[in-house]
């Protein structure tokens, strides 16, 4: 009887002990999303509009706030506390710290480090980089280039070349024949044709290519500025998303020995740096569809399947809540802003070129039609008061007496910039900065070997913490 007892525990032991962790597998297929100025702010941020405004695109929910992990990380580099892409995104590739501005190389540039991305090759999986920016911007290059400095853009596109991984999409190299490179050589197209690069601007031409080529680059036509996929607030029918490059990068990788996967979505922290709520908000939900594709796939694979979802640091020291606005939020009210501020900057711009002495009320006009301002929202008369000084910068010729730290390429515009703020303080965020901040990011976790990501970490963890879990032993 007792040891009848005994077994039966015993067994009972094993029942629960195998079922308390039904992702014990190795995952073989890995992604790793990285959003760029992505901090948990920008995260609720995009579920409380999803909730105000009941859906966006048929979504009503971040798809990775329900990962069964959910942690944080630190971001500081090794040489400033507050990070910047290059520093952070070599933290998150190759799991060590490094100074601002480095690309895949120590701190004092004296030995190259290595990213995981290219340790996954080694042990026999397929690789893919996409991002909604440039291809060789800051963190896809971290995964694949060595460079002391970010802005070595030729550099960079000739180690991609080089890289020998299998699929590559974003927004085309900036600098291929080295034009701004102090030793330009061979260039980007020469090498990649000769390492067997196939490029093309055409989705549909991947599932093909991908049995006949080595390496796969897809160049998004019809780019915004600086080589960008059109921010998801200014998106037109027919413009891909990053939700497209990642269902492509799928069908491209998909294979019986595992593939590894990262994908970047990167103007997040451009819109953070301008203070528009309403551009990052979409963002955010632009990535989260992006997610969703590998969740769906996850769905497929689910024991087979790592699905890690961070930020290389925090943009623009977002909250929910401002001085002004106390405890009332509405941010519902973005939903009128149907431009980015960049899209509103260029596009007042074009007014000035086209009539230089527009008045203040054709502005308006604008700011109606493309923020809500005078519509839906109504500034009051220390708004009003901020809209008559921008406009006086930039139709008057007055000199501006702000600063801004603009990603929006079209340079800054003060009645763009003073709108978008008005808008944004209405809606009830504050904004304490146009740069990054040093606050932790988020960690969202789900698939096998989740449970490794339990517990604070510091960027450099993660990827270590990815090899750990594939059983991949990290150099
Ligand atoms: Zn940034």
């Amino acid at each position: 009887m007792k040891r009848a007892y005994i077994l039966l525990s015993a067994l009972a032991f094993l029942i629960v002990a195998s079922c308390s962790s039904p992702n014990s597998d190795k995952p073989k297929y890995v992604f790793y999303f990285i959003g760029d100025g992505m901090g948990i702010q920008h995260v609720n941020a995009a579920q409380l509009y999803l909730d105000s405004v009941e859906h966006y695109n048929n979504q009503t929910s971040i798809s990775f706030l329900d990962f069964p992990v959910g942690s944080f990380a630190t971001t500081y580099a090794a040489n400033r506390y507050i990070t910047g892409s290059a520093a952070a995104g070599t933290a998150l590739s190759t799991g060590s710290k490094t100074s601002i501005g480095t690309i895949g190389l120590n701190a004092d540039h004296s030995d190259s480090l290595f990213s995981i991305a290219k340790q996954f090759k080694q042990n026999g999986f397929k690789v893919g980089v996409v991002t909604s920016v440039s291809i060789d911007h800051a963190t896809p290059a971290a995964f694949y280039a060595h460079q002391p400095e970010r802005d070595n853009y030729y550099e960079i596109s000739l180690d991609l070349a080089r890289s020998g991984y299998h699929f590559f999409a974003g927004g085309p190299v900036k600098d291929p024949t080295g034009k701004r490179s102090n030793n330009p050589g061979i260039s980007f197209y020469e090498l990649a044709e000769k390492n067997g690069v196939a490029i093309t601007d055409r989705l549909d031409l991947v599932d093909s290519l991908s049995k006949t080529s080595k390496t796969i680059l897809y160049n998004a036509p019809n780019t915004a500025s600086g080589n960008s996929l059109k921010y998801e607030i200014d998106r037109k029918e027919g413009d891909v998303s990053l939700a497209d490059l990642t269902s492509a990068a799928i069908t491209a990788l998909h294979n019986p020995d595992g593939f590894f996967l990262m994908v970047e979505g990167g103007k997040i922290d451009w819109a953070a740096h301008d203070n528009d709520g309403a551009a990052t908000i979409k963002e955010v939900i632009a990535f989260s569809q992006a997610v969703a594709k590998a969740v769906e796939f996850y769905n497929k694979y689910p024991n087979e399947t790592l699905i890690v979802v961070t930020a290389d640091h925090e943009t623009g020291g977002l909250s929910i809540g401002n001085y002004l606005n106390g405890y009332n939020s509405n941010l519902a009210i973005l939903r009128e802003q149907n431009v980015s501020q960049g899209e509103l900057a260029a596009t007042l711009k074009n007014l000035k070129v086209e009539k230089p002495k527009a008045s203040l009320n054709e502005v308006k006009d604008s700011l109606a039609r493309y923020i809500g301002l005078f519509t839906v929202i109504s500034p009051d008369d220390k708004e009003s008061k901020e809209l008559e000084k921008a406009y006086s910068v930039s139709f008057g010729g007055a000199t501006s007496s702000k600063h801004y730290d603009s990603f929006n390429y079209n340079g800054v515009n003060d009645v763009a910039a003073t709108g978008v703020a008005i808008v944004n303080r209405k809606a009830g965020l504050g904004w304490s900065s146009y740069s990054h901040t040093g606050s932790p990011v988020p960690v969202y976790v789900m698939g096998s070997g989740d449970a490794l990501f339990k517990g604070s970490m510091t960027n450099t963890d993660i990827p270590l913490r990815i090899l750990k879990a594939t059983g991949i032993e990290s150099r």
